[in-house]
């Protein structure tokens, strides 16, 4: 199926109020043609109100939203070019799912043949031409949000925006859409926008990442960049688990666990810090000399996520290997390290 040439999206300094709620606070985003971008952030932080401004249902106080190039802020929904999925399924309950389908191209007096023509190849591309006549509660969860997929994408809009599509489904579904909507959109080569508060989700599906806090873009970035160089202690407490761990900066290093450690990044003004680090990287073996204690494991499949508690109260995660977590159940007492820079240093909050 042919797709009309993948559009840029820039966000310029988008604010909006809602009362005394700021939910865009100078939001500055530029998705690049054909990307699959994932807004992701806490409830509340401005991701739909975003999407919406795109999709032409919201308008900024203040901002623009541009599409290759052109201003289309004050452009009316129905003329902005974009198909969008929604977290519930919203489709007409008394269309059946190839009409569902048509649905816009019959807004747009598109031929009766040539609509059914342009349906039917839609319902193939998400897997569903044999479902053509069933209405919508003669479908899943699943098969009604590919149905939408089709739906968004049937007048070949210049941008897709899907907002946490994925919330209602079951978990099993969800990751083999996630996966199905990815392929799609790399075959189609559709600027996408993708909603969700779902960080495994958006690492894993996503060219980049902008994570979204108060209103604000925090960091935009590719996921292997963002899990493991965070720009901010936001970024990188919401991506991932994360432990902190009080240390102080001499030099440019930081002293921790009586271990001293260059420093990337930035660093606070003060010198008394938290250490930022990933259970991954945290290295632990039993020393009843030690004066820390494991206080909690957790089965995760492939490691064992221990939770130790340091002698100054501080609690810190650690992932091993199944065998090498054998014999370090609750209360032994342990001994850690960090063999790595730590991801990041923060003011310290405690
Ligand atoms: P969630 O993940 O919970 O959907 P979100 O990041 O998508 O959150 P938005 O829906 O964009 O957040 O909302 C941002 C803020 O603006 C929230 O505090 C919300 O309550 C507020 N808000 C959004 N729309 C309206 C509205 N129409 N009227 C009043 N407040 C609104």
């Amino acid at each position: 199926m042919t797709q009309t040439k993948a559009a840029t999206v820039e966000f310029r300094g988008l604010r909006r109020e809602f009362g005394t709620t700021i939910a865009l606070d100078g939001l500055d985003l530029t998705v690049r043609p054909g990307e699959f971008l994932a807004l992701l952030g806490p409830s509340g932080c401005g991701k739909t109100t975003a999407l919406r401004m795109l999709a032409g249902f919201e308008h900024p106080d203040a901002g623009q939203v541009l599409v290759d190039g052109e201003d289309v802020t004050r452009v009316p929904a129905h003329r902005r070019d974009a198909g969008m999925v929604f977290q519930s399924y919203s489709l007409f309950p008394h269309l059946s799912a190839l009409d569902n389908v048509a649905f816009g191209l019959r807004m747009r007096k598109v031929r009766t043949a040539e609509r059914r023509a342009r349906a039917g190849e839609l319902l193939e591309l998400v897997g569903l031409a044999d479902k053509g006549e069933r209405f919508p509660h003669q479908l899943s969860g699943g098969q009604q949000q590919r149905i939408a997929l089709a739906r968004a994408l049937a007048l070949r809009p210049r941008v897709l925006l899907l907002d946490e599509p994925l919330s209602a489904l079951d978990a099993k579904v969800r990751l083999t859409l996630r996966e199905e909507i990815r392929r799609l959109q790399q075959e189609l080569g559709i600027t996408t926008l993708f909603v969700t508060h779902d960080q495994e989700e958006a690492l894993s599906v996503a060219d980049r990442v902008a994570v979204m806090n108060a209103g604000r873009l925090e960091q935009c970035a590719e996921p292997a960049e963002l899990y493991g160089r965070p720009a901010t202690a936001f970024v990188a407490e919401f991506v991932g688990t994360m432990s902190r761990i009080p240390g102080v900066l001499v030099g440019g290093d930081v002293e921790v666990l009586g271990q001293r450690l260059p420093v990337d990044g930035p660093m606070p003004d003060t010198t008394e810090v938290d250490v930022l680090v990933r259970p991954e990287a945290v290295r632990l073996h039993a020393d009843s000399a030690g004066d820390a204690r494991v206080v909690a494991t957790a089965f995760l499949g492939a490691v064992v996520r221990l939770t130790v508690r340091l002698a100054d109260g501080t609690e810190v995660k650690a992932d091993l290997p199944a065998h090498e977590a054998a014999g370090l159940g609750a209360g032994t007492a342990v001994r850690l390290s960090l063999p790595e820079r730590p991801v990041l240093v923060a003011e310290r909050t405690s």
